[in-house]
Order: C-alpha cells, then structure tokens, then sequence
C-alpha cells in the first residue's frame, strides 16, 4: 500500500530483501545498520513509506511516538540503556539524509 518502488528501506519492509528485524509489529521494523558507527546501531523504520521528519502528517503522531517508545525498548534489549546512547534523524540530504524513507537512528555500546 505504502510501497515506493526502488525505496531499499520498503523492499527491507517488504522482504524483498532478505533482512533479520529484532523488532516488528504493525507500525513498524527494526534493524542493524549495515555500516554501524557503533558496536550497536539499529534503525527504526516506519512501514508507511514518509520521505523524511519535514513529511509527518498529523495522522503519523502515533507512528513517531511509537518509534520513540520502541527505541527505548531496544536500548534496554541491547543493555545499553543504562551505559547510554544516541538517538536521532537525518534530515535532507544537507542533514546527512541518504535514504529517503523516514528512519530513527539509536546507537550506543561504546567502551
Ligand atoms: P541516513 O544517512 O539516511 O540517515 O542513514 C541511512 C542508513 O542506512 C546508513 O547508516 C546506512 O548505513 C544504512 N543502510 C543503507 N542501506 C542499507 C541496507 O541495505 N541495509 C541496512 N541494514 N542498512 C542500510
Ligand atoms: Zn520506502
């Protein structure tokens, strides 16, 4: 329904790419970076397919809060919930944005 074709974050969500995701549920997946700048590095990605943050409708509030939500869950999976970690959005390609399908970063581990 939201697949954009040649979108390599829905083939992931749509499996036509193989992919482990340690998380799913309706909303949403959640999977390793393939370049980790960290000994953790997930990504959570909505299913809906929303370019970047400056696309959120109003009818998206419950995706984002429930990707938040879902990053502390993770943090907490992966122990580093309390060591610490980072979350965050590239926005645009002058924002470090390289794929265009909206995706939260949280990354942690460090020594
Ligand atoms: P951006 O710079 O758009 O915020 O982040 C995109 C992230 O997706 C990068 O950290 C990059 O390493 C990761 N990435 C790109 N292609 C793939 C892929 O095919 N599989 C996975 N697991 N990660 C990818
Ligand atoms: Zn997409």
């Amino acid at each position: 329904m939201h697949h954009v074709q040649d979108c390599i974050f829905c083939k992931i969500i749509n499996k036509e790419i193989p992919s482990e995701f340690l998380k799913e549920d309706d909303e949403l997946v959640v999977f390793k970076d393939i370049h980790p700048l960290a000994p953790v590095h997930l990504l959570i990605v909505p299913r809906k397919h929303i370019r970047s943050i400056n696309d959120l409708l109003e009818e998206d509030r419950a995706v984002v809060s429930g990707m938040i939500m879902t990053a502390k869950d993770m943090a907490k999976q992966f122990s580093v919930d309390k060591s610490g970690y980072r979350l965050f959005f590239n926005v645009e390609k002058g924002g470090g944005q390289e794929i265009f399908h909206l995706h939260l970063h949280l990354i942690g581990g460090w020594e």
